[in-house]
């Protein structure tokens, strides 16, 4: 086709589509930014299927920039961008920044949209610069902070983040940037624990807690630093601390407890503390702490007749493999069904994912405190039920 026809049907379908779009609006607002959105969308779509990025890129560039045309052009900067096109919506939206012509009030949503352009692109040094240039901006200051802090933790540079953070605080209560305050103090007071700085890590830990008292990691962290002076009763009664903050955490108090005790305290002494924790706070990990207390005191068949009553009420996959075991040791060696039972439980446990992350779904094997796919802290949880905990 011949490239001026080319282009003067794209140019018309697009333009003519847009203003159309816009002016056609009907009466009730919600309606109309309703219509309006779907179709910018289709209208979009339309010119990224029917031309090739360049000669939509080639169009743009050739589009006058007036109030009417710049969300025009903002919208293929952005479709640019979520196609992975970061470098043509970069070139859109510096394109649009450098004309003398763009009004001064979308000047910050164009800097906006760089700034992202830039994040996708991985090119942070620039994305910093501009997302600072946006803080405290009346209508991007906000979003320009929350990627500001999400780039500092990718970096690891909690200061940084902290200083952000804290900006946010400012004459507003949001628990959500407590929580997060709270965090990345803690980071900052790991840090310090490998380093072996143990003064420093405590006051970190005490500073995350005034941010947040339930952050269960500044817990943790208090608990182990308890442990490296070796204060091992304090580390143990610490961590309990866990179940009144957020106790779907108490599988990782326990674990902590259980490891502490083994090498350095006496399991058989927790019978009654553990019992009074399940009964409020059921899990598989805790019930089958409580059996080992029991075994270590009372003997195996006393552990096994009260694992058995427990897995009756709270039946769970873990446990019943235990029991299984336990009650081949009473019979003096594996049955056939036994060994096939633990065969499949196994199984099933096998590659089964340990955590969720209860705002995104995310899922894994590993503790994450920072959720890896939607950056929340502490949403990442160990996962209830009959094959978990
Ligand atoms: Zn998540």
């Amino acid at each position: 086709m011949d490239i001026v026809f080319q282009w003067l049907l794209l140019t018309a379908a697009v333009a003519a589509g847009w203003f159309v779009g816009r002016s056609g609006q009907s009466s009730s607002r919600a309606d109309s930014v309703i219509s309006d959105e779907e179709s910018v969308r289709d209208r979009l779509q339309f010119l990224f299927t029917n031309y090739s990025d360049q000669a939509v890129e080639n169009f743009v560039q050739s589009l006058a920039v007036t109030p009417d045309t710049v969300n025009l052009h903002l919208s293929i900067g952005a479709q640019f961008r979520q196609k992975g096109e970061s470098d043509r919506a970069i070139l859109i939206h510096q394109n649009l920044l450098a004309r003398p012509e763009l009004p001064s009030r979308f000047s910050p949503q164009v800097t906006y949209e760089l700034a992202l352009d830039y994040l996708a692109a991985g090119l942070l040094d620039r994305a910093e610069a501009l997302l600072q240039e946006l803080m405290g901006e009346r209508n991007y200051g906000l979003r320009a902070s929350s990627h500001l802090i999400e780039l500092y933790q990718r970096e690891k540079e909690w200061d940084k983040a902290c200083d952000v953070a804290r900006t946010l605080t400012v004459g507003a209560e949001d628990p959500g940037v407590n929580i997060q305050l709270a965090y990345l103090t803690c980071e900052k007071a790991d840090e310090a624990l490998n380093q072996d700085d143990r003064w420093r890590a405590q006051k970190l830990a005490r500073e995350a807690l005034e941010y947040d008292k339930t952050c269960v990691r500044a817990t943790f962290i208090l608990s182990k630093l308890q442990s490296r002076q070796g204060n091992y009763k304090a580390a143990s009664s610490a961590v309990l601390k866990v179940f009144d903050q957020n106790p779907e955490f108490g599988p990782e108090a326990i674990d902590w407890l259980m490891n502490l005790e083994r090498e350095h305290g006496d399991v058989s002494r927790l019978g009654k503390k553990l019992r009074k924790l399940y009964d409020n706070w059921p899990s598989t990990t805790l019930l089958l702490a409580l059996v080992e207390s029991v075994e270590r005191s009372a003997g195996k068949s006393a552990a096994a007749e009260l694992l058995r009553e427990k897995l009756e009420v709270r039946p769970s996959v873990r446990g019943l493999l235990r029991l299984v075991e336990m009650t081949g040791f009473e019979t003096g060696g594996s049955t056939d069904e036994g060994r096939l039972v633990r065969q499949i439980g196994q199984l099933l446990l096998s590659d089964r994912p340990l955590y969720r992350c209860v705002n995104c779904g995310f899922a894994g094997q590993q503790l994450h405190w920072l959720c890896p796919s939607c950056k929340h802290w502490e949403t990442v949880r160990p996962i209830q039920g009959v094959e978990a905990e």
